[in-house]
């Protein structure tokens, strides 16, 4: 999959995830998972992530290869530790906040390798086992089905987001759109982060 595409795919991802573990969806945490849907590229130096970084990239992608270590089951496993670890030990008080976003560091993470998945060369999931794993269906990367594939997922996905959840349990039945505090407040609750939202604060018109 390309850059383009795994952007939107891990933020639709975390979508699912957030609807399905019943949690509101926060603009902070769909933008650290739409990042995180770059980061496994990280091990080719051509790659979004990769030509930002260029000497880190070309070390990892000499030491692993593209689409490698960095695209496995193994090393999200390590990741997810590392971030729990690095967080419970030297985030100090910011630890509550910093929590919140590492399931949407993962989700976008993980949403990249199952993106890859759709494509004819695969990951090494089990690495080191070299095994490709991929999806029945695949296409090839930055191929005209990648786009239509990837668009019509997004739209799917937005679309049966809005109907089915966002407009039957988030607050914005109570949004005057008439009254502009109103609104106001609607748009600050979907930057804030979950453990601040205040239902009371947006139940009042
Ligand atoms: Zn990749």
């Amino acid at each position: 999959m390309m850059a383009s595409s795994h952007v939107p795919f891990a933020a639709i991802c975390w979508l699912g995830y957030a609807t399905y573990t019943n949690q509101p969806v926060t603009i902070p945490q769909l933008l650290v998972a739409s990042f995180a849907g770059l980061l496994p590229d990280i091990d080719s130096p051509s790659s979004t992530v990769g030509r930002r970084i260029r000497p880190v990239s070309k070390f990892i992608g000499s030491m692993v290869g593209h689409r490698g270590f960095t695209h496995s089951l193994i090393f999200s496993y390590i990741l997810v530790m590392s971030l729990m670890y690095i967080t419970a030990n030297f985030a100090g008080e910011n630890a509550g906040l910093l929590y919140m976003y590492i399931p949407p560091l993962i989700v976008g993470y993980l949403s990249h390798i199952l993106g890859d998945m759709f494509t004819p060369s695969g990951v090494p999931l089990l690495w080191p086992w070299k095994f490709k794993f991929k999806l029945p269906y695949t296409f090839k990367a930055d191929s005209k089905t990648e786009t239509v594939f990837v668009s019509w997922l997004v739209i799917f996905s937005f679309t049966a987001y809005i109907n089915f959840v966002f407009l039957e349990k988030n607050p914005i039945q109570n949004v005057d759109l008439t009254n502009p505090d109103s609104v106001i407040t609607y748009v600050s609750v979907l930057w804030d982060t979950p453990s601040t939202i205040d239902p009371a604060m947006v139940e009042t018109k």
